[in-house]
């Protein structure tokens, strides 16, 4: 709430208001509790789901980076009050901004270190790829579709991420100038693992993507590649993502 100037300044002096600062700094604190109140939340799916992921609490690094990123300033305004909830929350263009508790599920299992270069496919809100940014050296992210690619680049560097790197296009075929990748996730469902992200990886790298059809159920797939450069995949968990399309 913002009261006129003057108001305020007769409140502040009455000792009834507090100076505009702290106001600004009472509404970021708002959201602090909300994204903490979050975290909790995606703490408690972790321990939920253990069974199946092989993980019952997220790395306190990666706790640290959700407990961060503004989630509010990636969905739209008129969503922002929600922005906190442990849910998905439609982005425009037919597509959505990932559940909090997936994204930090998929940002876990592919243990970004503070040296790595990432591969994120379907940029979306950008949310995934601040994630990471936080956790890693550069982040490299492609969006198929253009207008929400550009948003989240604009609002990526308005927030100071300085080591993701955007582009528009069919993420399928990966970055390959930018390659070779310690980490990459994908976060639109295809309906096979695509092989150049495969060839893109990294020896020691790991690799995340829903894999699974359109419509019916899709499995979080986790791919590891070995030091000798051998693919091992497990099956993680059962998950509802939006299609990877090949042409827009
Ligand atoms: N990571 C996003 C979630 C986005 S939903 C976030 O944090 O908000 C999946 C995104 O993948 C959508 O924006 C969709 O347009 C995009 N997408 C679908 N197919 C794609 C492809 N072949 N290449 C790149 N992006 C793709």
């Amino acid at each position: 709430m913002t009261l006129p100037m003057i108001l305020r300044r007769r409140l502040i002096a009455a000792g009834l208001a507090a100076p505009l600062g702290a106001a600004v700094a009472a509404e970021a604190d708002a959201y602090a509790t909300a994204r903490r109140r979050m975290l909790a939340e995606v703490e408690a799916d972790m321990r939920d789901t253990a069974r199946s992921t092989g993980r019952d609490r997220l790395d306190p690094r990666v706790a640290a980076a959700i407990g961060k990123v503004p989630r509010h300033r990636f969905v739209p305004a008129q969503l922002a009050d929600r922005a906190y909830e442990n849910r998905p929350l439609p982005i425009g263009h037919e597509q959505t901004i990932s559940q909090p508790f997936i994204v930090a599920l998929m940002t876990e299992l592919v243990e970004p270190k503070a040296t790595d270069r990432v591969l994120e496919i379907g940029t979306g809100s950008g949310y995934q790829a601040a994630v990471l940014a936080e956790l890693a050296a550069r982040v490299h992210t492609i969006e198929i579709v253009r207008p929400l690619g550009e948003q989240a680049a604009a609002l990526l560097s308005s927030l100071g991420y300085r080591n993701v790197e955007t582009r528009i296009g069919d993420g399928y075929l990966g970055w390959p100038e930018a390659a070779p990748f310690d980490a990459i996730v994908v976060t639109a469902a295809p309906d096979h693992m695509p092989q150049p992200l495969i060839d893109q990886l990294a020896p020691g790298g790991r690799l995340i993507a829903p894999v699974g059809s359109r419509f019916g159920i899709q499995t979080l797939q986790l791919l590891r590649k070995d030091a000798q450069g051998r693919a091992l995949t497990r099956s993680v968990l059962e998950v509802r993502f939006v299609p990877l399309t090949r042409e827009r």
